[in-house]
């Protein structure tokens, strides 16, 4: 059974609770700070059973009642969702543990986990009657847009600083978005989106800037559960740039919880926040006690989605991190290729450079014993390491001259 409309309610605004907004009509803040998307939980809980799930096919849109389009018609799907939970025994062994799984965003449309979030907000647009959708970029979220733009027959704007990975640009452009590089970081790219809303007719679908991107994000939290049979790891360490994977899944055991589907007594996890030493403003307020992080001038990271020095989500985040008992931390940038590599080495999975953070951090709460050997720890793989040809380049690869004698003694 599908619903014929949504069970929205209303927006809520993050920063002054309690602050209603109708969702009938495009939203974008709510004094300066995003907004919450409110579910009437109750018939949710009374529409949707664990077990009419399973007659449904595996995306995210499984969990159609916890999700704010209308109307069927409007979704615009490329199959996202679903993601494999893996686990990673070899890579367990290295870090001490004993169960590590990574959930592999690799998998989704566009190579990332952007395609999750950009699904729900394209079609959200689509179903508000917006047309030409403009989008600040560290790089996946942008060909994501592009490619659900392409889907849904939008028009897609994308803007990324000029030192993006090659493929994000080349994507973007493949499906047909007016892709646009810009010689600064994330938020010039947001500052040209902004002065842009009212002289072109775009939409800004910046990170957390438009409500339901978070929507689609929370899915991870979802699936995650129903994997491990409506139970939550110990641990969650997920890398943080704008943070709207964190603050969906957070918001996802959240609303399980209220509809009554987490296994009685089954603890929420402790939610680590990861960034790199090269961008670190969440890790940075998180060790100062801060609720709002101030700019990281500088930022320089080849974990290139979280190279965000501002987020104007951030008390979202560190309220989450706080809640779960987490913490927010940073990685050692020096560290990350050879994090990379070993970890594609010891799971045959195409880990990114952005993952490679959370491994970083988790040596850190491994040796401080903060993680302990016998915990459930998941970490997500939020892309796909392909996508970063700038960083694989570095392997050195021999090569054989087909009109001379090999030299077998080189290919042992
Ligand atoms: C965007 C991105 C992130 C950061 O995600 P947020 O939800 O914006 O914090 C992490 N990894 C990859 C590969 C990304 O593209």
């Amino acid at each position: 059974m599908t619903p014929a409309s949504s069970f929205v309610t209303h927006l809520e605004s993050a920063i002054e609770p309690g602050v209603l907004l109708p969702h009938h009509v495009p939203q974008t803040l709510h004094a300066g700070r995003p907004l919450w998307v409110r579910y009437d939980l109750t018939a949710v809980a009374s529409a949707m059973r664990k077990d009419s799930l399973l007659a449904r096919a595996p995306t995210m849109w499984r969990y159609r009642e916890l999700l704010p389009v209308e109307d069927d018609a409007n979704i615009v799907t490329l199959g996202e969702g679903m993601s494999p939970l893996l686990d990673c025994p070899a890579l367990a062994r290295r870090f001490g543990l004993e169960h590590l799984s990574i959930k592999d965003e690799s998998q989704l449309p566009t190579g990332s986990f952007k395609s999750r979030g950009l699904s729900v907000a394209v079609s959200r647009a689509k179903e508000l009657g917006l047309t030409r959708l403009a989008i600040p970029t560290a790089g996946n979220a942008g060909g994501a847009l592009a490619a659900y733009c392409a889907r849904a027959g939008l028009e897609a704007f994308v803007f990324m600083p000029e030192d993006t990975p090659e493929v994000n640009r080349c994507e973007a452009a493949l499906f047909g978005a007016k892709v646009f590089l810009v010689n600064g970081l994330i938020d010039d790219c947001a500052a040209i989106v902004r002065a842009g809303v009212e002289r072109m007719g775009w939409f800004d679908m910046s990170t957390l800037k438009e409500p339901y991107r978070i929507e689609g994000k929370k899915t991870m939290g979802l699936e995650l559960a129903e994997q491990m049979d409506w139970s939550l790891p110990d641990a969650i360490l997920y890398p943080t740039g704008g943070g709207t994977g964190l603050i969906g899944m957070w918001k996802a055991f959240a609303e399980l919880e209220a509809i009554g589907w987490l296994e009685r007594g089954a603890g929420k996890p402790r939610m680590y926040s990861c960034q790199s030493s090269g961008c670190a403003p969440i890790a940075r307020a998180f060790a100062a006690g801060e609720r709002h992080a101030s700019r990281f001038e500088n930022a320089a990271t080849i974990a290139s989605g979280l190279r965000v020095p501002a987020a104007v989500g951030d008390f979202m985040i560190l309220d989450a991190v706080r809640e779960s008992g987490g913490e927010a931390r940073a990685a050692d940038e020096s560290g990350l290729v050879e994090l990379m590599s070993e970890a594609c080495r010891l799971t045959g999975i195409s880990i990114c450079p952005e993952t490679a953070v959370c491994l970083g951090v988790l040596k850190q709460l491994v040796a401080e014993g903060k993680v302990r050997p016998e915990e459930r720890i998941v970490i997500f793989n939020t892309g796909a390491a392909q996508k970063y040809i700038e960083v694989m380049r570095n392997v050195e690869v021999p090569r054989i001259d087909r009109n001379e004698e090999i030299d077998w003694a080189r290919l042992r």
